[in-house]
């Protein structure tokens, strides 16, 4: 009899908590066994320089292939993932993926800027980038092949800490991009104190990019900005050739978008790079392509 009724409290308990707390258990759990089942795995998503018109990047896209939920995009479980604290050890295993990949790519003469997003959890523990310089050396990929890409929110919370580990990462070698650019605050200072490598324009302006609205006024000051600064600039969320247009005459450096390519697996991706030409950035070019 005790038994069942410990059951029964148990499910009043259950029963108690909300639906949505019961979703978080749920996921926090499923989201930490699926690291050893090896249910996540990385997309790409290449990058194009504006003036060699030469893919020179790629940014590593965090999935997870649920058996119960099937395929996950990260704004539905990172979150998640941070909270518990997981993150970690996901992002260790995103680090180290990307790494070996940049340096198969390397090894293949098709060398990649392989950019990998950190989460501030991530940032916040005590030997983080000498864990990233050791994954960099046991892998043998130059330093300069992996750019981080942190946001301005993580950069302000314990800023002189933050200063310290991007100079340390930056002094050896590793790039350091300011992702979702535009968005967050304190924009100007941030940049002038961190030796930040790239400025990644938020989609949300890319977006609204038109002539003389706004949002076109907005990303020329942030082109013009990163020229002065001597950081490269590229625009994320390109989608349409009049948005490569308008990007390309103002001296945008690169960009990433479905425009270009949406994210892809490694043997997607290689054939995407097999048939990359002048075809392509032509049809990025193109006012008719969408017409
Ligand atoms: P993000 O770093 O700003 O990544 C860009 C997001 O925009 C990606 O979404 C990408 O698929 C999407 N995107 C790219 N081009 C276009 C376009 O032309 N149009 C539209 N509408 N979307 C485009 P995704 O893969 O869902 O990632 C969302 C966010 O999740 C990322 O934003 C990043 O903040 C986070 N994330 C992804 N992977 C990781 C990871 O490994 N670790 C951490 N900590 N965060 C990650
Ligand atoms: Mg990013
Ligand atoms: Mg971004
Ligand atoms: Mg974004």
């Amino acid at each position: 009899h005790a038994k069942s009724c410990g059951r029964n409290n148990f499910q009043y308990y259950i029963s108690a908590m909300s639906a949505r707390a019961l979703d978080v258990l749920y996921m926090e759990n499923a989201l930490h066994t699926a690291l050893d089942n090896d249910e996540y795995y990385l997309e790409y998503q290449p990058k194009l320089d504006l003036k060699t018109r030469r893919i020179v990047g790629v940014e590593a896209l965090l999935r997870w292939d649920s058996p119960q939920l099937g395929c996950v995009m990260p704004s539905n479980f990172i979150s998640a993932l941070e909270e518990s604290g997981d993150i970690c050890q996901v992002g260790s295993w995103v680090l180290e993926t990307a790494i070996a990949q940049a340096k198969v790519w390397m090894d293949a003469g098709r060398p990649m800027v392989v950019s990998v997003n950190v989460s501030a959890r991530q940032f916040k523990q005590p030997d983080w980038v000498d864990e990233v310089m050791a994954l960099l050396d046991t892998a043998g990929l130059p330093p300069g092949l992996l750019q981080i890409e942190v946001t301005e929110s993580l950069l302000m919370d314990g800023a002189d800490r933050n200063e310290a580990m991007i100079r340390a990462l930056t002094q050896q070698g590793v790039r350091v991009a300011l992702d979702d650019f535009g968005t967050g605050f304190s924009s100007l200072s941030y940049l002038r104190r961190f030796p930040i490598t790239e400025l990644k324009i938020d989609r949300s302006f890319v977006v609204d990019i038109r002539k003389n609205t706004t949002a076109y006024k907005v990303i020329k000051t942030i082109i013009d900005l990163g020229q002065a600064l001597d950081i490269r600039v590229i625009a994320e969320g390109v989608e349409t050739p009049e948005q490569y247009g308008l990007l390309a005459e103002m001296g945008c450096d690169e960009i990433q978008g479905y425009l270009l390519s949406r994210p892809l697996s490694v043997p997607a991706f290689e054939a995407f790079l097999d048939n990359f030409g002048g075809g392509q950035v032509a049809a990025c070019q193109s006012q008719d392509k969408l017409q």
